[in-house]
């Protein structure tokens, strides 16, 4: 069978309208199968939102994407919005980390480590004798103990500490390495040293933009777009509310716009956050249910700071910086939204968004609106300077946004999968399975389509 016809003929939900149900519900439809998406709220795209006041463009989740996200781009052709891809301004690719009571700047190449004051000069001389380390290391290793393994002490302190509290919201000490980024142990593996393995990186060529990109009428065009190509197959304010295993697959029953209904499927694929994946699956495999309510989540709070830049500027231009917590600054870091794209603020304006930890509580932050705000113009006017006018202090919270991918994670998924599989048809996909960037989720929404198509071909009633 040609494989664009491969889920011919095969009825599929895909649960869940973030960016992971959202690709899952492309790829079934490209391989031809009858898919129907149900998601929760009137709006698609889950943690990618994007709210505009006045010339003010303000991303609440994700803010850029990189020209390797080989699958999120082509998604974004597919839908049409190739030619709305901006890339950030050339300065963009300058990250810095807060040290010392300074900014400074991340080398950009090894040959500009001798520059960059991140880490102490012992501490650089440590990173730079990666390649002479044996490769070692213990199963299910942190990401802490393997960075203090392969870099050094410092770097495990600074540079990890940085790396995943500003990508994750999560503690070094507790991920374990091959989830968060399982390169970083491919290349021990292949090369017998991580700084080999990126050096022998091929150039990401091709990409319709350079440096971090952005969609210019702001990221969650993307989920809107790809909603709309999927037409009345895309069910928005309709959470799903059980399912229950049939003689055939599945019965999906949803909250539609007046009643409660009842979708009969060949199989599901379940897009959703691992709690609420865990609360629909809890009938049917208490097992399942109990490994994916053992996942932890993170909370992040945003703070998007809004200013005149001619009576106020900030010191330094790029993407933005990261603040170790040993540094206490009191926030994870910022992203400076309009050094990288000037377009998201009005003309002679700056606009930076500070991320600050939550306190993991779904239910509510301690922290009201005007302490997180206090908190992010403390830090911004230390880092900065001061003279800071604000012309706009706007809070958003993401409360468990962020799952983490804690020691033994792997493991678990795996338990969990083979649990799954005596179950009629159903396959996963999230950022809890294989990684939270925008690519890994694009990813996972279509390794589980074709997952659940070879599950559902082998079964008889395919045939
Ligand atoms: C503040 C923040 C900043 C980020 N920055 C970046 C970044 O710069 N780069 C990057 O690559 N990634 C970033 N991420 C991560 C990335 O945005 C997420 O990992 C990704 O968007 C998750 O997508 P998802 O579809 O798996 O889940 P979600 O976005 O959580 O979508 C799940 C959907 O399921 C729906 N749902 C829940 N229950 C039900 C139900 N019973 N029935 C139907 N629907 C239901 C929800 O309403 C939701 O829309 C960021 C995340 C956050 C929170």
């Amino acid at each position: 069978m040609h494989a664009a016809e491969s889920g011919k003929g095969c009825r599929i939900a895909v649960v869940g309208g973030g960016i992971s149900g959202l690709s899952a519900a492309h790829h079934a439809r490209d391989l031809g199968a009858d898919v129907h998406l149900f998601e929760a709220s009137h709006r698609p795209g889950g943690w990618i939102r994007t709210t505009r006041q006045e010339q003010w463009t303000l991303e609440w989740g994700p803010h850029s994407l990189l020209p390797s996200s080989s699958s999120l781009i082509q998604l974004i052709d597919r839908v049409g919005l190739t030619s709305s891809l901006r890339s950030g301004e050339p300065g963009a690719r300058a990250r810095y980390i807060w040290r010392r009571g300074a900014l400074r700047k991340l080398p950009s190449s090894p040959l500009a480590i001798p520059f960059s004051r991140a880490l102490s000069p012992v501490g650089w001389a440590r990173l730079l004798m990666e390649p002479f380390i044996r490769r070692g290391g213990v199963e299910e290793e942190t990401v802490y103990a393997f960075f203090r393994r392969r870099f050094g002490e410092e770097a495990a302190r600074i540079l990890a500490d940085a790396m995943v509290a500003g990508s994750s919201g999560g503690w070094p000490q507790q991920l374990e390495v091959d989830s968060f980024q399982p390169l970083l142990r491919q290349w021990e593996q292949q090369h017998g040293s991580v700084l080999a393995g990126l050096l022998r990186q091929p150039a990401v060529s091709g990409a319709p933009f350079s440096g971090p990109g952005t969609l210019a009428d702001g990221m969650d065009s993307l989920p809107h777009a790809m909603a709309a190509d999927l037409g009345d197959r895309f069910h928005g304010g309709s959470p799903v509310e059980a399912l229950e295993p049939a003689d055939e697959g599945w019965k999906v029953h949803y909250r539609g716009a007046y009643a409660s209904n009842t979708a009969e499927v060949d199989g599901i694929i379940l897009a959703l956050p691992a709690p609420a994946c865990a609360a629909l699956l809890a009938p049917v495999s208490d097992r399942s249910r109990a490994i994916l309510e053992s996942i932890p989540y993170a909370s992040l709070s945003l703070v998007q700071i809004g200013y005149d830049a001619r009576k106020w500027r900030a010191s330094a231009q790029g993407f933005g910086f990261l603040a170790p917590r040993s540094e206490n600054l009191g926030v994870l870091g910022a992203i400076w939204s309009s050094s990288l794209f000037p377009f998201r603020a009005p003309p002679q304006h700056g606009l930076t968004t500070v991320f600050l930890a939550g306190n993991g509580d779904p239910e509510g932050d301690p922290y009201s609106d005007k302490i997180l705000v206090d908190r992010s113009l403390d830090a911004m006017r230390r880092v900065h300077g001061p003279g800071l006018e604000v012309q706009l202090a706007l809070v958003g919270r993401a409360p468990a946004a962020i799952p983490q991918a804690t020691r033994g994670h792997r493991r678990r998924i795996d338990r969990l999968q083979h649990e799954l599989s005596s179950l009629p048809a159903l396959a996963l996909s999230g950022s809890y399975l294989d990684g939270i960037s925008l690519e890994s989720c694009v990813r996972s929404g279509q390794d589980a389509v074709v997952g659940l198509l070879d599950r559902w071909k082998s079964s008889p009633e395919a045939s």
